[in-house]
């Protein structure tokens, strides 16, 4: 089966969407609200999971290229600086490291051209029993099928998930940022123990975690998540407050904020959706933070995204008609993504209450190293163990 899918928003998932979708000889136009193609954000992770979806529509190897290996996991610390549990020199880890812009760009890079409009953004949608329309200013565009990527306050889910509630605020907060550490001494291909304590790394205070991930062409991210009594409270300046918060907190994260340009410190406040019951309604299908937006506690968000991607494709190829490959792929997503958002939820509650941070801590600390070891190999957990539907081998594409 052939066909044609607008897809509504051109960050990773929906660029995903439309790989995959090329991958089955369907054609995709995505219209993108932003006046051009790009992200811009922090840094991530991806886990083997999206790391193998990836690989279904052909980009895995250039993904790979450019993460950094991730030692994030292994090396947990409390803010004096102690380790709870430590990455050795020769431990090989699962997760990758990116700039979200490079792996938003290598995506952009693989759709065809002229697939992706930017300065689109679309406000109006109807549909019939000939298909799906969608409405912009200025124009509009029909298909066989609408694919809601357009995020956690999609304009998709609200004009066709009315009943849906408004993404929750979750009583958290995050800072972000990426340093230029390219003097810093070590590489990011050579974190696990640095001398200058460079490394992945995630440090657990009472409230809140601060997260490193050193990235691609000497450049470090760092995420600070903490709790915050309401949302959408901003501060005149951004940088000052996180590094004040965070004065006393071991190195390297008083000097990564220190070298985090002012402009490059982004604060965003953690909110989730409230599992919707079906992802498709007629001819539109919900895919990533619009179907699912979860805490970023478990680092899955983008990664579900991707999966949810491969899957879709997989089964508009697999099934004779459009109305059973969507239903067969909400009922394969929905399960377990909304699995990994709840999961995501009770992670990020886990860190908020000094209570909750001294138990986790002391668990982790007394947690013997190869048993914690075993929980960060590539297999180390249900999430990074999926494996994605096969795709067919390219097609060429007019
Ligand atoms: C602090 C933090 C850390 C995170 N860390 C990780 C991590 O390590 N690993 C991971 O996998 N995930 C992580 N995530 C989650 C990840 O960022 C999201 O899950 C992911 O970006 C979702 O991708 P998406 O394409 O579904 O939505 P988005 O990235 O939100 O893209 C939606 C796109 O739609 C466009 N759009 C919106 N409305 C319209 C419209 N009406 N018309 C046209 N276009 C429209 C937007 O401009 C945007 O480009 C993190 C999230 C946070 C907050």
């Amino acid at each position: 089966m052939n066909g044609h899918a607008i897809v509504v928003g051109g960050g990773i998932g929906g660029l995903a969407a439309a790989l995959a979708l090329r991958r089955i000889g369907w054609r995709a136009t995505v219209l993108e609200r932003a006046p051009a193609p790009g992200e811009i954000g922090a840094g991530m992770s991806q886990s083997p999971n999206a790391m193998r979806a990836l690989d279904e529509f052909g980009v895995g190897e250039q993904a790979r290229a450019k993460g950094a290996p991730s030692y994030s996991a292994g090396n947990l610390r409390l803010p004096d600086g102690r380790y709870l549990q430590r990455a050795r020199r020769g431990d090989v880890t699962p997760l990758l490291a990116f700039h979200r812009a490079d792996l938003h760009g290598l995506l952009l890079e693989a759709v065809p051209a002229g697939w992706v409009h930017p300065g689109t953004e679309v406000t109006g949608l109807r549909q019939d029993d000939r298909g799906v329309t969608v409405t912009w200013d200025g124009g509009e565009a029909g298909a066989d099928l609408v694919i809601g990527a357009d995020g956690i306050r999609s304009a998709v889910r609200r004009m066709v998930w009315p009943d849906a509630s408004a993404p929750r605020f979750l009583g958290r907060t995050a800072w972000l940022g990426v340093a230029d550490t390219s003097g810093w001494g070590a590489s990011a291909e050579d974190v696990t123990t640095p001398p200058d304590g460079l490394s992945g790394s995630v440090t657990m205070g009472s409230g809140g975690y601060f997260l490193i991930h050193p990235i691609s062409r000497g450049r470090t991210y760092w995420a600070f998540v903490t709790t915050a009594d309401r949302p959408d409270l901003r501060y005149a300046r951004e940088k000052a407050e996180v590094a004040g918060r965070l004065a006393a907190w071991h190195q390297p994260i008083p000097g990564l904020i220190a070298a985090t340009p002012d402009e490059a410190v982004i604060h965003i406040d953690i909110r989730d959706l409230d599992p919707l019951p079906t992802y498709v309604r007629g001819r539109v299908a919900l895919l990533g933070d619009a179907a699912h937006a979860m805490s970023p506690d478990r680092g899955q968000g983008a990664g579900q995204s991707i999966e949810d991607a491969v899957v879709l494709a997989a089964a508009l190829h697999a099934e004779a008609g459009i109305d059973a490959a969507l239903a067969r792929y909400d009922t394969e997503r929905r399960p377990r993504t909304q699995a990994t958002a709840r999961g995501a939820r009770a992670d990020g509650r886990r860190t908020t209450s000094a209570a909750a941070h001294r138990a986790l801590a002391a668990m982790i600390r007394l947690m013997p190293a190869p048993v914690w070891r075993r929980g960060i190999a590539a297999d180390g957990n249900a999430t990074w163990r999926w494996r994605p539907p096969r795709l067919p081998e390219p097609t060429t594409h007019a």
